[in-house]
């Protein structure tokens, strides 16, 4: 058990900072620091490996919100308030879905609906996801390598006191409201990992999991790739005992466990070769069964994410 406290990060050592890294993130949380190591690393040096656990069919439309927040955070283009969808972003279209009597529970932007038009279009020609995925970052200018987990259908089921729910149905159409008894990703037994997954996996010097939620933005990927056979570093998303955002928090305690980021590192347990912290819960440090960095772990601009970015390759550099 050690603890690291890093608290000048301004010069980084070059040595330590050029790591090849595989990144797994679900949607905000794990887009933001990945867009902090794209600002570090060099293209050839990062691949962010997404969620698609989330992943849905809607008014006919194919959608991968933890896809797609990955990319457009990646390239500038993400709303800065919601974290999700895009900047500058119009409602023309779901206006006119909700006045012609259309669902409107999933907000979709005008400039967003393109994105699933055009990548449902793509894939009902039997482009496979991870083709899509990387010609939409060729046209976002993203040079990192974004994948998704898989090409397979896995879709996140939750089990509430209300009986199963399709995750969307769950976690935005229910707002999280039904109390959560525990997790099913349908199809991920026969999934396999995206084409290239596997490859930037055995050539990676560590894996990073990013700040998301554990239990459905995190285990799908993880149950999807399987075996780990690399360093694995956690940035814990619980800070002070609460999310930043989202149902994190509100998922350990109704599964019976007190939400903290010393939950998160027994979450990761078998993973881990070390876990980052925030400065609130430096306390929790010690109880900590691996070598932990202590840090702000708050993302609230681009310079903090790229300060934690650095914070964790230099963390990987001194193991
Ligand atoms: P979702 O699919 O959009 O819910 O995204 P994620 O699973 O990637 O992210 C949700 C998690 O990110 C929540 O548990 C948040 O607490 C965490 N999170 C969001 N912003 C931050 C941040 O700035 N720092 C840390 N440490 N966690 C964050």
């Amino acid at each position: 058990m050690t603890s690291t406290k890093i608290t000048d990060t301004t010069h980084p050592p070059s040595s330590t900072v050029h790591r090849r890294i595989v990144a797994l993130a679900g949607g905000v949380g794990g887009a933001k620091l990945a867009h902090g190591l794209a600002q570090i690393l060099p293209p050839e040096d990062l691949t962010v490996i997404v969620n698609t656990g989330d992943d849905f069919e809607h008014l006919g439309l194919y959608i991968c919100p933890d896809l797609d927040t990955v990319c457009y955070t990646l390239a500038g283009l993400a709303n800065p308030e919601t974290g999700w969808g895009r900047v500058n972003e119009t409602w023309n279209t779901i206006a006119n879905i909700e006045k012609l009597g259309g669902p409107n529970w999933f907000r979709l932007g005008d400039q967003d609906f393109g994105t699933h038009i055009e990548r449902t279009r793509r894939l009902k020609e039997g482009q496979t996801l991870t083709q899509v995925t990387k010609d939409f970052c060729a046209a976002w200018g993203i040079k990192h390598t974004v994948l998704p987990m898989t090409d397979s259908p896995v879709r996140t089921m939750v089990d509430t006191d209300e009986g199963e729910l399709a995750f969307q149905e769950y976690f935005v159409h229910r707002q999280c409201k039904p109390r959560v008894k525990g997790f099913r990703f349908d199809g991920v037994e026969v999934a396999g990992p995206a084409i290239g997954a596997r490859e930037a996996l055995e050539s990676a010097d560590a894996i990073v999991i990013c700040p998301s939620n554990p239990w459905v933005s995190v285990d799908p990927i993880l149950r999807v790739i399987q075996k780990i056979n690399k360093p694995v570093i956690a940035v814990s998303p619980i800070i002070g005992g609460k999310t930043v955002k989202g149902p994190a928090a509100k998922m350990y305690e109704e599964l019976g466990i007190e939400p903290s980021a010393l939950a998160v590192a027994k979450h990761y347990r078998t993973l881990l070769s070390g876990f980052v912290l925030d400065t609130v819960d430096a306390h929790l440090s010690e109880e900590i069964n691996t070598k932990t960095l202590v840090t702000d772990t708050l993302m609230n601009n681009l310079t903090d994410r790229a300060r934690l970015a650095t914070d964790v390759l230099n963390f990987i550099g001194s193991m």
